[in-house]
């Protein structure tokens, strides 16, 4: 198999060696000698796996790529040690995220709803991946009753459900309430709250950003929220008191001054979003033609407009609302990719071929470019070109079912039949659905059976997968 995902390389170790947890190397805190950090990673791949499959998810590749980039910045300077994250991006405008055991990282939509400016999007993160570096979920295990790994799994479970929507009954009857209940009282403990708090904000100030940033989100959040009878699931895990306000907000005064508030490109990710969450695109483009004349240099509205008039087929009129941007900014990917969209929509293959070609040149290790150039590759009827384009795409993006489910139907399209089955189990292996995993690749090895390399190659595949799922039922039960 071409593409091994880390994943499975990990598995694939812990399986040769069995008692694989005494072989690893002491991280000389007490916890880790009850649940390793190694299992935290497996278990955290196994559940957003199943989390993948219970909620809808935002796959947009820029929104992606931003949360990626902009995570990994703050994990640099964060005490998380050896980050190995994975991402999942909830198509939910409530106001949420979370970074679990085994460096999964999510985030709701809503989070860029309620966050004005990027620090603040930053300051949230930066707490979530404080609760990660100090491992308060494995901590919280010991201190309430020695117990092991299922324990960290039911906890796992319980923020799955959170992510997902409470009262989603399909994870609630997996998660068990009574260990969903001992989540609850140790991860956010006021303590653990403190620390994340205290150690999100000394990261913050590294990583760039004005930590005073923190305060600010927190304040704004508790006076849109102070009277909503349901407030968001953050906040209901993170109460926001006037104590905790004060609290950070000393700490913001120690710290040093003058770090980054905002970014362009921050705004111009909150305008995508907010334009998922619009009823219509015409109101949308109200709405953002509204903002632009308070503040005509306004990129957030101005992009906003222009990419609710692309979604509402007005095209001509994107294109001069695209315009001065461009104009201004003639290497930004973003303004860059919407003209795309724009000739695209038009039949304009040509010239949209030609803009990515030249922003290739720049930035040739561009997840969204390279995606972009790839749907254009579809359109234009080259599946064999979009097929090398994506084999380049999974370098990067090995664990990434979005595209290995666009793998699979293009690989479909140009003829590659059995590397469509192949890519197809990938997929479900990564969504959590072992039992489709398997029959897409009992279909390719019936599909490859005079060809005995290949046909090995698939055997060897379905027998990672059976132990994975093998393991996990083991550590789940
Ligand atoms: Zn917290």
């Amino acid at each position: 198999m071409k593409f091994l995902r880390p994943t499975l390389l990990t598995l694939a170790c812990l399986l040769a060696s069995p008692g694989f947890a005494d072989d690893l190397p002491s991280l000389g805190d007490a916890s880790s000698s009850i649940v390793s950090p190694q299992q935290e990673y497996q278990l955290g791949r196994a559940w957003l796996g199943m989390l993948r499959a219970q909620v809808s998810q935002l796959s947009d590749p820029q929104l992606k790529d931003f949360v990626e980039t902009t995570v990994y910045r703050l994990a640099e300077t964060s005490q998380v040690q050896n980050p190995r994250l994975e991402f999942i991006l909830i198509n939910s405008r409530e106001l949420n995220a979370f970074a679990a055991p085994g460096g999964i990282v999510g985030v709701n939509g809503g989070l860029f709803l309620n966050a004005q400016n990027e620090a603040e999007y930053a300051a949230v993160l930066a707490h979530e991946l404080a609760h990660l570096s100090q491992r308060h979920f494995a901590r919280g295990v010991e201190a309430q009753q020695r117990m092991q790994v299922p324990v960290l799994a039911a906890m796992l479970a319980g923020i799955v459900m959170a992510a997902a929507g409470a009262g989603d009954a399909g994870i609630a009857t997996i998660a068990g309430t009574q260990a969903a209940a001992i989540q609850e009282q140790t991860r956010f403990s006021r303590q653990n709250e403190q620390e994340a708090d205290r150690i999100g904000m000394i990261n913050l100030g590294k990583a760039g950003y004005d930590p005073r940033a923190m305060p600010n989100m927190f304040e704004r959040l508790m006076r849109q929220y102070r009277f909503d009878a349901k407030p968001p699931e953050f906040l209901l895990d993170h109460p926001v008191t006037e104590s905790r306000i004060a609290d950070t907000r000393n700490r913001a005064e120690q710290e040093k001054k003058g770090g980054k508030e905002d970014s362009v490109q921050y705004q111009l990710m909150r305008a995508r979003v907010a334009l998922y969450y619009e009823e219509s695109s015409g109101l949308a483009a109200k709405r953002f033609r509204a903002l632009l004349e308070d503040n005509p240099r306004s990129e957030y509205a101005r992009y906003g407009l222009a990419i609710a008039q692309i979604k509402a087929s007005q095209l001509n009129d994107a294109r001069e609302t695209l315009k001065p941007l461009i104009a201004k900014d003639p290497n930004n990917i973003t303004y860059n990719l919407a003209q795309v969209e724009i000739d695209v929509a038009n039949n304009k293959y040509a010239d949209a071929q030609q803009r990515l070609d030249r922003m290739k040149v720049q930035f040739p290790d561009n997840y969204p470019l390279n995606q972009a150039r790839v749907d254009l590759l579809i359109k234009q009827n080259k599946p064999v070109e979009a097929e090398q384009g994506l084999d380049q795409l999974l370098k990067s993006r090995p664990s990434d079912p979005d595209i290995w489910s666009l793998v699979a139907d293009v690989r479909g399209l140009s003829g590659n039949m059995i590397g469509s089955n192949q890519a197809r189990a990938e997929y479900f292996a990564l969504t959590g659905d072992y039992r489709q995993a398997q029959q897409q690749l009992d279909i390719a090895k019936r599909r490859a059976n005079n060809n005995f390399q290949l046909a090995s190659r698939i055997d060897a595949r379905q027998k990672d997968f059976a132990e994975q799922e093998r393991l996990l039922k083991e550590m789940m039960n």
